[in-house]
Parts: C-alpha cells; sequence; structure tokens
C-alpha cells in the first residue's frame, strides 16, 4: 500500500508528479502529464496569464 500526498488515502498505487515529487494517487493528478492535481492548477494559472499577455500583444501590434 501507499499513501497519496494530496488526498492522505491509503491507496494501492501513487504516481510520482514530475514537477514537485509528491506521490499522488489516480483520483489527484494527470496520469498523462505525471503531474498532481496541484501542479496542474499551477500549470494551468500560469498557462492562462501566458494568455492574457498574448492577447494584450495583439492588441498592441493591432493599433
Ligand atoms: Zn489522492
Ligand atoms: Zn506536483
Amino acid at each position: 500500500m501507499a499513501t497519496c500526498d494530496i488526498c492522505g488515502r491509503e491507496v494501492k498505487e501513487v504516481f510520482t508528479c514530475r514537477e514537485c515529487g509528491k506521490h499522488f494517487c489516480e483520483d489527484d493528478g494527470n496520469l498523462a502529464e505525471m503531474l498532481c492535481v496541484e501542479c496542474m492548477d499551477r500549470l494551468i494559472e500560469k498557462q492562462e496569464e501566458a494568455d492574457i499577455i498574448d492577447d494584450l500583444q495583439d492588441m498592441e501590434q493591432e493599433e
């Protein structure tokens, strides 16, 4: 048995996040990306910020 660092449950199998190295169960991360939910949230926020910056740059170029 292993313990999920995100939800604290004992599960049969945990996976290691490639960003923070935490162990997460299949419910608490993206197995395809090997990211825990915490890092997924952080990366999505970063991506949204990058999109906003792109939008601003696009607007400046249009004028
Ligand atoms: Zn979990
Ligand atoms: Zn993580």
